[in-house]
């Protein structure tokens, strides 16, 4: 057989299980690839023919190219300043006064136009790259009204097309209620149902449908079925920011309609999380969040264990909860927070990850797959979660090259 390019003189971190081993490692492995998918994963000796290229890799792990499953890497300004007020005590009435929280990133990024949307993210996307990242998920949610919404899925698009990345883009509309609806919340979830999902679908630009359910910061379960309803309408797939700080039955709420996934969850009941079991909905956690806004209220694990709800990892990279830029970080804060094990962390930027986002043709190093591989100058895979703020990422493959 004659193959495209092949990696040898590494070690597999295969993320596809055999027997005792979650990771499905093959140390001294080869992995070969043709028109951009890998054609063949194993031991080096049974290598079964030669390739056009030949990479050496110094002992190097590959793993799957890591999958951020939840950001919102396209946003106006940053909240830095916000940031600094609150250390030096300010209340967050003072800090309202003063334009912060998130209509402020919301009149930022309105002002924004589409170049520099995309060139503001470009930097952040770049660090996460650096890590190894092959695919993204972006959210909009700063707009809050059709054309700002619209200008951020397209500025989230052309990120895909500036760095050999893939890029999935998700209408995060019914985030929160803009200040020209302000004590009119619901009547903002219908124009969301009704006028914005309709537009946005017919343009293309999403690749599903997102909303934030808290009763009593953003919208509650009967207006984000709403929202649902219309994606299904539209024929879009459904996510939810559900349980972040209270239990609102989203869990349930997201499991009912299928939802790819149910993020945050650090409330989420055990009934909740059972029924996303079933419904095959990921759970997507996100310490950064839990980490930035000092949350002590952890995620009910066992109950995702006992259920078999698969758990995702991702950065929730956004300007006022989470400006985390390394899903590599994320790997420790899954493992030291929630006690995850470094196959169920590794897991979450992987296989799980790409669960979360409805793809089946990556997240794992196994022949059909899309050729995404992150390389890393580590001894074994469970170095990747536990250093804090070391990268070593020595090399990067987007669909074979
Ligand atoms: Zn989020």
């Amino acid at each position: 057989m004659i193959f495209d390019r092949v990696w040898v003189d590494a070690h597999l971190c295969t993320m596809v299980p055999r027997g005792d081993d979650p990771l499905g490692v093959i140390e001294d492995g080869a992995i070969a690839a043709k028109d951009g998918r890998i054609a063949w994963v194993g031991p080096r000796a049974e290598l079964p023919g030669t390739a056009a290229v030949t990479t050496r890799c110094d002992g190097a792990w590959i793993l799957p190219g890591l999958i951020d499953c939840h950001t919102h890497i396209v946003f106006g300004a940053n909240r830095a300043r916000e940031f600094e007020m609150r250390l030096e005590g300010a209340s967050y009435e003072a800090i309202a006064k003063a334009g912060g929280g998130i209509l402020s990133t919301v009149r930022a990024t309105r002002a924004a136009d589409e170049d520099a949307l995309v060139a503001s993210a470009l930097p952040r996307l770049d660090a996460l790259l650096a890590e190894g990242v092959t695919t993204i998920e972006v959210k909009s949610g700063y707009g809050l009204d059709l054309a700002t919404e619209a200008r951020m899925l397209r500025a989230a698009r052309r990120l895909g097309t500036a760095r050999d990345v893939t890029v999935t883009t998700t209408c995060l509309a019914a985030h929160a209620t803009p200040p020209e609806f302000a004590g009119r919340r619901a009547d903002f979830a219908r124009v969301v149902a009704d006028d914005i999902i309709p537009a946005i679908a017919a343009e293309g630009l999403a690749d599903a449908v997102d909303a934030f359910t808290d009763s009593a910061i953003a919208f509650t379960p009967e207006e984000t079925e709403w929202v649902f309803e219309a994606a299904r309408r539209a024929g879009l797939p459904v996510k939810l920011h559900a349980d972040q700080l209270r239990d609102d039955g989203g869990a349930a709420l997201a499991a009912r309609y299928g939802a790819l996934s149910a993020d945050h969850i650090e409330y989420a009941s055990a009934e909740g999380i059972a029924a996303m079991a079933k419904a095959g909905t990921v759970g997507v956690l996100l310490p950064g969040a839990f980490y930035f806004i000092r949350e002590q209220h952890l995620p009910d694990i066992a109950a995702m264990r006992a259920a078999g709800t698969r758990i995702a990892l991702a950065t929730d990279l956004n300007p006022g909860s989470s400006p985390a830029l390394s899903l590599l970080l994320m790997l420790n804060m899954g493992c030291t927070f929630f006690r995850l094990t470094v196959a169920e962390a590794l897991a979450g930027v992987t296989r799980h990850a790409a669960a979360a986002l409805g793809m089946t043709d990556r997240g794992a190093l196994a022949p059909g797959l899309r050729c995404d591989l992150g390389l890393y100058a580590v001894s074994r895979p469970a170095e990747l979660c536990y250093w804090i703020g070391r990268n070593p990422c020595v090399g990067r493959v987007v669909a074979g090259r």
